[in-house]
């Protein structure tokens, strides 16, 4: 598909607090209002990531492997009507024969980004692999880009959906989509019961889920709830219900140690709330990913109403080993 990407990354950050002049604060507020509003009706997630990129089973598995599990998050919805939820944490959460279902996508920490031709950066949630200073993607082409973000925006326009593109075209003008025809050879759109094992997981025992579905929709996840639902990901089989025990324990052994936590110290704090501005309490960590996330958290919280430039993430990101991009300047 032909994109005009330069500038932009509107599918790889949370970009709505610019249209509405809304602060970061507010427009979490809003979208928890809405999908409030909306969930008898439809189901609505309970995050309130505007594009939230769902990875395979196999994807999550290469993650984990490469011991970059900070990098994901999973996806919970709120069940359109009670037969078809499970009660965790008093709300009803969307289900496939009593199992709460869920994705896993990509997290976004805060960023300091000037997308759309902004003079000035501000503090955006924007995905882990995002170079904020460049808008490009760190792991684009490479063996953990994930499916989704290759066939973007392919998919909407194949399921007749606004694509992202659209929405930036309409509210900052300019042309983003530059052709509209879906490729013929458009693959992995995993719907329906294609999806339930290989994208759509199913949580097998709802009862491990207390709390995760309050902290979720709270914004407040601990590195224990994502390994928890990392693993099941990981252990799960395409097509089926099945969890593997083995795959299991071992997703959820790589996604502890990946965080720093052990798995005997399950009162370790939330990435977002602990560590210090080096990433030091990492030390287990074999990735520049979870160090990375914790001092975005850290330096939004120390920076009130400032914001630095993109260029910091030289240090916070490439100074741990994050791969550099390229610019725009060598792409033609
Ligand atoms: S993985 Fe890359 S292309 Fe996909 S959302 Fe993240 S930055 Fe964007």
């Amino acid at each position: 598909m032909e994109v005009n990407c330069e500038g932009c990354a509107g599918c790889c950050l949370n970009w709505r607090p610019f249209h509405d002049d809304e602060t970061e604060e507010t427009a979490r507020r809003r979208a928890r209002l809405d999908a409030d509003a909306d969930a008898a009706a439809t189901r609505a997630p309970f995050d309130d990531d505007t594009n939230f990129v769902a990875l395979t089973r196999d994807e999550v598995r290469g993650f984990l492997e490469a011991g970059m599990a900070p990098a994901l998050t999973p996806r919970f919805w709120r069940a359109r009507d009670e037969e078809e939820g499970v009660e965790i944490d008093g709300r009803s959460v969307a289900a496939v024969a009593g199992r709460p279902v869920f994705f896993v996508g990509l997290r976004k920490p805060p960023k300091p980004v000037a997308p759309f031709d902004r003079e000035d950066p501000t503090w955006l949630p924007a995905c882990v692999f995002l170079d904020p200073a460049t808008l490009q993607c760190r792991i684009h082409g490479d063996e953990h880009f994930p499916d989704e973000c290759g066939a973007y925006p392919a998919h909407n326009l194949a399921l007749e959906q606004e694509t992202e593109c659209e929405r930036v075209e309409a509210a900052f003008g300019g042309r983003r989509l530059l052709e509209d025809d879906v490729p013929e050879d458009l693959d992995g759109l995993l719907l329906g019961t294609q999806a339930l094992g290989a994208k759509l997981f199913a949580h097998p025992r709802p009862e491990a889920l207390e709390g995760v579905v309050d902290r979720t929709a709270a914004g407040e996840l601990t590195s224990e709830d994502r390994a928890e639902c990392l693993a099941v990901a990981a252990a799960s089989s395409p097509g089926t219900l099945v969890t593997s025990d083995y795959h299991y324990e071992w997703g959820k052994e790589r996604a502890l140690e990946a965080a720093g936590v052990s798995s005997d110290s399950a009162d370790e704090r939330d990435d977002e709330r602990r560590g210090s501005a080096d990433g030091s309490t990492a030390t287990r960590s074999e990735s520049w990913v979870g160090p990375a996330i914790r001092e975005w958290y850290q330096r939004r919280r120390a920076a009130e109403e400032t914001v630095p430039s993109p260029a910091v993430a030289t240090d916070v990101e490439e100074g741990r080993g994050a791969p550099e991009t390229p610019g725009w300047d060598a792409i033609e």
